[in-house]
């Protein structure tokens, strides 16, 4: 009996003991290394990358090529090999035009996958290197059926040769990681617009509210930038425009309330960044117009399409911060082309929509994540004319119609599979 006993306790130290032993006699025979193939095949042919972003769920790398051949972006391991169409020119190469296209995060499979370039001619293999100043970069996916992945952008060496890789795993989301950020406009003393006892900041908090118990409801994480009454900071921790890089969120619409002294203005308007296409911007409009019936806005000073609007600073606009700059007795910004003028779109999109907020003007804080390569996809949604009284009713009478317009676009956000492999 005592023979027996010892023999299982021999068999089972063998097995505790037997990773550790193996792991220190370098065997790994049956674990063959994931890349060994891949990299053994490139040797030292690389291409540098000097711009990686990650804007809403969409991931953009841009880097230096040997020639102006045709190349798609690879993610490759042992067991299979993704091709994503790059976009050539003077040498150069990039996944997408805009900033809200690239390659869909939320469409990759758990796994490790090594990142390369093909030359389409020749199939060769280019390893990928970072160049750029961000190499920590972790992304979250969408809360689906409760479940997360976490993917992270690992840099390794193997035989002296560098490369780059992406990992995708299932992980749970962190408590202070969201997935859509919803903003009710201003707050405080800054009521916003308003047509006689009504104020655009009421307006904005209830419908953002009933909008986070409808996503809430459909299994997201939502936060809300404030949750009653009072003013928000607009810059630093914990700000309107803080929140949305501290949550690591992936969709951001503020909600408002429009207004003009033409009473008989009317309709939505929904704006974007300059450097986004319009795709996303048309769904919410449409979706907006066609739960609630009111219409497009017929306002036509920044529209780039049915209902979507983009407003970039102007040479009046720029020649107003300079005279601010001047009375305050500080630099003039150095404003970038194309910088969008809406500060919670600009400056929650880190360097993809050139945040620009540095503090040098006393009345707001610096905004620490103007730097950031990994930002939050933003909307400013004007639901309707405050002060035109048609619109007005729809904003007393069909709060349920606007919110379910904006919960199925915040869904189309995650379930559009518009993927360019
Ligand atoms: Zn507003």
């Amino acid at each position: 009996m005592k023979k027996i006993i010892y023999f299982i306790i021999f068999i089972a130290l063998l097995f505790v003991l037997y990773k550790p032993i193996k792991e220190k006699l370098g065997i790994s025979v049956e674990e063959k290394f994931l890349y060994e193939d891949i990299l053994n095949t490139i040797n030292d042919k690389k291409v540098e990358v000097d711009r990686f972003t990650i804007y809403g769920k969409h991931l953009n790398l841009e880097g230096t090529l040997p020639n102006n051949d045709s190349y798609t972006l690879v993610l490759k391991n042992n067991e299979e090999e993704i091709n994503v169409d790059t976009i050539v020119n003077d040498n150069k190469f990039s996944l997408a035009k805009h900033i809200n296209e690239g390659l869909d995060l939320e469409l990759l499979k758990n796994g490790d996958y090594i990142f390369l370039l093909k030359n389409k001619t020749n199939e060769d293999y280019y390893n990928l290197i970072n160049k750029t100043d961000y190499h920590n970069n972790i992304y979250y996916t969408i809360t689906k059926n409760k479940k997360n992945n976490k993917i992270t952008f690992p840099e390794l060496t193997f035989n002296d040769i560098n490369y780059w890789t992406i990992n995708i795993k299932e992980e749970k989301l962190p408590s202070d990681v969201y997935d859509v950020v919803i903003d009710p406009g201003h707050g405080g003393v800054d009521t916003g617009a308003g047509n006689g006892s009504y104020h655009e900041s009421k307006f904005t908090l209830e419908y953002s509210k009933a909008l986070y118990d409808a996503l809430t409801e459909e299994g997201l994480k939502v936060k809300l930038t404030r949750e009653d009454g009072n003013a928000i900071e607009h810059y630093g921790e914990g700000s309107r425009t803080g929140i949305p890089y501290e949550t690591k969120a992936k969709l951001m619409l503020s909600i408002h309330l429009n207004s003009s002294n033409g009473k008989d203005q009317n309709g939505v308007e929904i704006y974007k960044a300059y450097n986004d296409n319009n795709d996303y911007a048309k769904i919410i409009a449409k979706n907006i117009v066609d739960e609630v019936g009111i219409n497009y806005s017929i306002n036509t000073m920044h529209q780039v399409d049915k209902g979507v609007y983009m407003r970039v600073y102007s040479k009046y606009d720029i020649e107003v911060l300079n005279n601010e700059a001047k009375r305050n007795n500080y630099e003039p910004f150095d404003i970038p082309d194309n910088a969008t003028y809406y500060y919670f779109i600009r400056e929650t999109g880190g360097i993809l929509t050139n945040a620009f907020s540095d503090g040098r003007n006393p009345k707001y804080k610096e905004n620490l994540y103007r730097k950031y390569n990994q930002a939050v996809e933003a909307y400013l949604c004007e639901l309707a004319y405050i002060s035109n009284s048609k619109d007005l009713k729809l904003i007393l009478n069909n709060q349920n119609q606007f919110v379910k317009a904006l919960k199925n676009s915040v869904l189309a956000y995650f379930q559009n599979t518009n993927v360019e492999s």
